[in-house]
């Protein structure tokens, strides 16, 4: 392709041909996203043969938006960034997935030997699709259920002892 210095910039759509955006254009542009022709790195969320709120769980888990204290804070949505289940650091999504203590407790009684991602020495969203490859639905619903705990402590202040959790998952 040439470019000549005396054409202007310009905006371009990049979903057609012509460069040109219509609606038409973006609703083809979307559909091809729902079949997975955009959707290589995070279309094996979609292909897991869980439970369609799960799925959405773990979409929001490697999209980095799981409302956590630190979340909200960003976003101007709270004043507390402290883990209301420790009290000891910023809750985050690691924190409150693989660096808890009830978290790290229950990773050990369900999936013993299992080495846990280490905060900033491995890209921990490889680490999970790495291992929801290997553990399947199990892995899951650890996950999920770490994030229902979470929740109760937060909005209920109902804390379960970690045999109860155990048997949930
Ligand atoms: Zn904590």
């Amino acid at each position: 392709m040439t470019f000549h210095h005396s054409l202007p910039d310009v905006w371009v759509w990049n979903g057609a041909l012509s460069g040109r955006y219509t609606a038409y254009e973006g609703y083809e542009w979307l559909l091809a996203w729902e079949d997975g022709i955009h959707d290589s790195v995070w279309g094996w969320i979609w292909r897991l043969k869980i439970l369609e709120n799960l799925k959405l769980f773990l979409w929001q888990l490697t999209h980095e938006c799981i409302p956590s204290t630190q979340f909200l804070v960003s976003r101007h949505m709270g004043l507390d960034t402290l883990c209301q289940c420790c009290h000891k650091t910023v809750e985050d999504a690691f924190h409150i997935f693989f660096g808890c203590d009830v978290t790290v407790l229950l990773w050990q009684s369900v999936f013993p030997g299992l080495v846990l991602p280490q905060w900033g020495t491995i890209n921990w969203f490889l680490w999970l699709k790495a291992n929801i490859d290997e553990y399947g639905v199990m892995l899951v619903s650890l996950l999920w259920e770490l994030w229902l705990e979470r929740n109760r402590r937060v909005f209920s202040g109902i804390i379960s002892p970690p045999h109860v959790l155990v048997g949930c998952i």
